[in-house]
């Protein structure tokens, strides 16, 4: 059985925080809360442990990792931080922004999937800094999923993803945000969005003005793989097939059991329908997002054919929501009947 520490999210322990920490300086495996979602963490200068990571996951070797700072200081070390990349991390960290960089500490292959470039962030979450603090090492840590899958929100995903795969789990409870960091590359003129998150598009042309958005960074088809190694990997997906509606979500879905399907229908901003499963995610943005990978998680507990899910406004944090969902949907989207008769080859 995998160890499970219950800690308080905003106080830790100091000694279940020094468990930790030993296991990461002893080259195992941590599963820690985040704002966003929960990591799975190894030291990022022991190659062996940062290579568990992928193997745990299943996580393919070319997609590489982001690697987690407790302090400014900290990320100048190991990165190139470009000053307009320090102006933000200023007003930023900690907090659910990572900025793609060149790298300048000899880090192991594995860990940026030999790219010369590294992915660096300080999460804006007290157990998650302690924990850096007390290894006195960064931590390399994607999401504590088994990739394919919903990142984990709650340690009881962790587990039911990765098990004894770990050696750790850090249970601080539900995690705040719920969808993973917003990532950036400072290395191209003008700075290119790669992944949107809670720390916003708009936030960020506040403070650097130009800020590109490639279609992939959207949700709209596959990442350019020179652009964003690891981005064509479609993430976030549930077992039941989810289609996204951008038309009236009730005559979807009698459409769909017109057709003698059974239907699930996850209920957003307000939009809901009469189904064979309802699945309630929020009502405004930030209650979505925080709900959103539960909610696919438990759709995939439903004995349901299709899943629908209405779309939401593409702007703060709902550019993510919806980078998610298109993600998850395999690009599926349905602006009226015909069209959705069309994906459902009917
Ligand atoms: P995850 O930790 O699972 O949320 O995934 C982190 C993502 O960060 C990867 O899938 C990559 O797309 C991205 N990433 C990490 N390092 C780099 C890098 N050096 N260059 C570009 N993208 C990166
Ligand atoms: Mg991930």
């Amino acid at each position: 059985m995998v160890r499970i520490l219950r800690v308080d999210p905003l106080n830790p322990r100091g000694e279940d925080v020094a468990e930790a920490a030993a296991v990461i300086r002893s080259g195992g495996l941590v599963a820690f809360p985040t704002e966003t979602v929960y990591g799975l963490g190894a030291d990022a200068f022991n190659a062996e442990a940062s290579a568990r990571i992928f193997k745990a996951k299943g996580r393919p070797a070319d997609n590489p990792l982001i690697v987690h700072v407790s302090s400014l200081d900290m990320a100048l070390e190991i990165g190139d931080m470009p000053d307009r990349a320090v102006e933000v991390a200023k007003r930023a960290w900690p907090g659910p922004i990572t900025f793609v960089v060149r790298k300048r500490a000899e880090l192991p292959a594995v860990v940026t999937a030999g790219l010369p470039t590294v992915a660096l962030r300080c999460p804006a979450h007290p157990v998650a800094l302690r924990l850096i603090e007390a290894a006195g090492t960064p931590i390399a840590a994607p999401s504590a999923n088994k990739a394919g899958r919903p990142s984990p929100t709650e340690a009881s995903h962790v587990v039911e993803d990765l098990g004894d795969s770990v050696d750790l789990v850090l249970d601080a409870g539900r995690t705040f945000f719920g969808v993973e960091s917003t990532i950036i590359d400072v290395t191209r003129e003008p700075p290119v969005l790669l992944r949107p998150g809670p720390f916003t598009v708009e936030e960020l042309r506040d403070i650097l003005g130009d800020v590109e958005i490639p279609p992939f960074a959207r949700g709209l088809g596959e990442a350019d793989v020179a652009l964003a190694p690891g981005m064509k990997y479609r993430h976030y997906a549930p077992e039941v097939p989810l289609i996204l509606v951008d038309f009236d979500l009730a005559s979807a879905t009698e459409a769909v059991r017109g057709l003698g399907l059974r239907v699930a229908v996850l209920c957003l901003a307000g939009k809901c329908a009469d189904a064979d499963a309802t699945i309630y995610v929020g009502s405004d943005p930030y209650e979505i997002a925080k709900n959103l990978y539960d909610a696919l998680r438990r759709l995939d507990k439903t004995k349901v054919d299709i899943a629908l899910v209405p779309t939401v406004a593409e702007r703060g944090i709902g550019l993510a929501v919806m980078n998610r969902l298109r993600k998850a949907s395999g690009f599926k989207l349905a602006k009226n009947e015909a069209e959705l008769r069309g994906l459902l080859g009917r």
